[in-house]
């Protein structure tokens, strides 16, 4: 039989170095293994490897019920459907087996393999794991079946499945010239543990010496990508749960004390390495790995305030280009833009489109939106009147109800400087009631207004309807509470798609914002918002003032200059803020190993 990764390499005509694990990846619509950004940026990072031609391969769960489908009823209310899909129709069962044990059942893990293929024809696998497998017990089944569902016990046992039956599974398809494993957010962190197990230096020494159990090794292995600028996003597991479900003793070959082994490594050395007293995913990670960023500048700074004893660098996000940028703006870049396929750096180019084309395609895009408002909810929005999006997850720190502090003010607005809609999406996690909450006011406030400002709220924001938004509205509108948002990257999609972005200054529009330029800030600059501040008031007071001054008289009666902002967005912001060039970054980064 052929290996898997012989086969890979030589389809590619390289040896894969880099192992990159997430617990979600986002693909393409049919395949619902992601939540939301995350996921996504992993995907449209391994769609950019096999762009370049690098030598990545992917891991990640297979997520066989996907996160959720969301319904609202007419107030606002979310209820959860299970997704229904078959990994069938997009990937291939692979003809390997490995297990691991998880408290005290041995479970056995399968892959899927879903392949990317490049720009250029080089080919990018991403391995789903999943111990829906006949054998194991009815309950361990169900491991690798929902997305970021379960308690905490369940959550840890995803995270040993993706980092310990990972690495267990790359050795089974024979992957042995890997110098690099990046882990994408601390889920992927146990994969250290695996690596340590596997290099344990003689065996002879004793239980407890360090020296049977050399980090360096490990830390000359691993990449570290932390994506969570507030402390209670990091994942942390309590040692009893770790002890139940990895824990074990064994018996001292040389007599005396028997040693107490979280997978098979002496208790004291993964807990000095995880924080003591808990297992805290991003600690054990940081302090395995030769490189760790965050994924902005500003993000990068935050985190290492967070971590201050660690180097923690900065690659700000990128979207992949080809899958984000919609098929009338893609036509209008093979037309004006020589070589934009291969080389995300010549959109820089854009600048030259002709500004009526440009607004052309931009109203046909929304048009496709518009009907598919109209076809799922009856509602039918003029697309002559300025719309503004909103569409990520409804969490409370995004503030999606900000615009509506002042409704008089809002109606105001309405009255002295012109019509304009708004479009939201976005799913609350199944737990977060302060989300499901922010749902409801948003709808109730959209009633209120129904007859001076048209607001719908489109369920189910997903793959192709981020696509839709982030291509079909004339404005991106962000609110998050800084310095909350680690980057975001649905700002970017909208850039390359000439939607102008109209946000506060936290995560990636830091770094591409320039007032009127390539769009606006709303809100205090962030050397005048300390963290912790409460800039709600100020933020809010901005946001009115440019909408009703500056965005409406812009938009009805400068249109030139607004095309101008639309054509600057993406040469200035879509030619940087791609995956491509964020490769480029990692590659030169974190992926050369320096010597000595
Ligand atoms: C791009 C995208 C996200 C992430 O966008 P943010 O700006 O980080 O909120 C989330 N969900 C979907 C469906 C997306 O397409």
């Amino acid at each position: 039989m052929t290996l898997e990764s012989e086969k890979i390499e030589e389809m590619n005509d390289y040896f894969v170095k880099i192992a990159y694990f997430s617990m979600e990846v986002g693909l393409e619509q049919d395949v619902p293994t992601y939540s939301g950004g995350l996921g996504i940026l992993a995907g449209d990072t391994l769609k950019s490897c096999a762009d370049l031609h690098l030598p990545v391969v992917g891991m990640t769960l297979l997520q066989g019920k996907g996160y959720f489908i969301q319904k609202l009823d007419e107030n606002g209310n979310q209820s959860e459907e299970p997704v229904n899909w078959d990994p069938v129709s997009s990937m291939k069962l692979l003809p390997y087996t490995v297990k691991v044990r998880i408290g005290d059942r041995d479970v056995a893990i399968q892959a899927w393999r879903y392949m990317i293929r490049g720009e250029t024809d080089a080919t990018v696998p991403v391995y789903f794991l999943d111990t829906n497998v006949e054998d194991n017990h009815p309950e361990d089944r169900e491991i690798t079946s929902y997305l970021y569902g379960g308690d905490h016990a369940y959550r840890f046992k995803q995270e040993i499945v993706l980092g310990i039956g990972g690495v267990r599974m790359l050795r089974a398809m024979g992957y042995d010239r890997l110098t690099t494993y990046h882990m994408n957010e601390g889920h992927a962190s146990l994969l250290t543990l695996e690596l340590l197990r596997e290099n344990e230096k003689d065996p002879e020494a004793v239980w407890f010496e360090q020296a049977r159990w050399d980090p360096d090794i490990v830390k000359d292995l691993c990449v570290f990508t932390t994506h969570t600028p507030v402390p209670a996003g990091h994942d942390r597991f309590d040692n009893d749960l770790v002890k139940k479900l990895l824990g074990g003793k064994k018996e001292n070959p040389k007599g005396g004390e028997d040693p107490y082994l979280i997978h098979e490594i002496p208790f004291e050395i993964v807990d000095n390495l995880s924080g003591k007293g808990e297992l805290n995913m991003t600690l054990l990670a940081l302090n395995l790995s030769r490189y760790a960023n965050g994924v902005a500048k500003k993000h990068g700074q935050v985190s290492k305030e967070m971590f201050p004893e660690y180097e923690i660098d900065s690659i700000t996000n990128g979207v992949h280009v080809r899958t984000w940028m919609s098929e009338e703006f893609q036509a209008l870049m093979s037309k004006y833009v020589r070589g934009w396929k291969t080389d995300s750096f010549m959109l820089r180019q854009a600048m030259g489109i002709p500004p009526e084309e440009i607004w052309s395609a931009h109203q046909q895009c929304k048009k496709k939106l518009f009907d598919y408002i109209y076809r799922t909810t009856g509602v039918n929005l003029d697309p002559e009147v300025l719309t503004l999006g909103f569409a990520r997850r409804a969490a409370a720190y995004k503030r999606g109800d900000l615009l509506f502090r002042d409704i008089e003010r809002l109606k105001e607005i309405r009255e002295k400087a012109g019509k304009f809609q708004l479009v939201y999406a976005g799913k609350a996690h199944p737990k977060d009631e302060p989300g499901k909450a922010l749902i409801r006011r948003i709808i109730q406030r959209s009633r209120e207004l129904a007859d001076t400002i048209p607001i719908v709220y489109l369920e189910n924001y997903d793959f192709a309807l981020g696509k839709l938004l982030t291509s079909g509205v004339d404005v991106w509108l962000n609110t998050p509470k800084r310095p909350q948002e680690a980057s975001g990257t649905s700002g970017m999609k909208a850039t390359l798609n000439g939607v102008i972005n109209f946000s506060v200054l936290d995560g990636w529009w830091i770094e591409g914002h320039r007032e009127g330029i390539t769009g606006w800030s709303i809100g205090p600059r962030p050397s005048e918002a300390p963290a912790g501040v409460d800039t709600d008031a100020l933020d809010v007071q901005d946001l009115y003032e440019k909408l009703e001054k500056v965005i409406l008289p812009t938009y009805y009666r400068k249109r030139d200059e607004w095309i101008g902002i639309m054509l600057n967005g993406i040469s200035l912001n879509g030619s940087f803020f791609n995956t491509n060039r964020m490769m480029l970054q990692y590659v030169s980064s974190a992926y050369l190993r320096r010597l000595g």
